[in-house]
């Protein structure tokens, strides 16, 4: 299971470093995200008491992790380094087994 959720985790930053979307502060914790399909709408991401990050959109909902999510976290420094891809964009070999 550790597996699915490493490879999970990297392709949302892969898809958060590559999607680039603008991300506008709106409150104290609260920060508006924009949609990666849809150029004109967004999402408004919630930081809770415990630092998670909670998103509205239906991917975050089914598995916790989502781009906005990801962009917001690289956004504020607070991925940890061992969920960033490889230095040089390589595949971690020991996560795709
Ligand atoms: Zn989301």
């Amino acid at each position: 299971m550790a597996q699915t959720t490493r490879a999970r985790i990297d392709a949302a930053v892969s898809r958060a470093l590559e999607a680039k979307l603008p991300i506008i502060k709106v409150d104290r914790d609260y920060y508006a995200v924009g949609s990666s399909s849809r150029p004109n709408e967004g999402y408004l991401l919630e930081i809770d008491d415990t630092g998670s990050i909670w998103c509205p959109c239906p991917g975050f909902e089914h598995t916790g992790l989502c781009v906005h999510k990801m962009s917001l976290g690289l956004h504020l420094g607070r991925v940890p380094a061992s969920w960033l891809p490889t230095p040089t964009g390589g595949i971690d070999m020991a996560v795709v087994s």
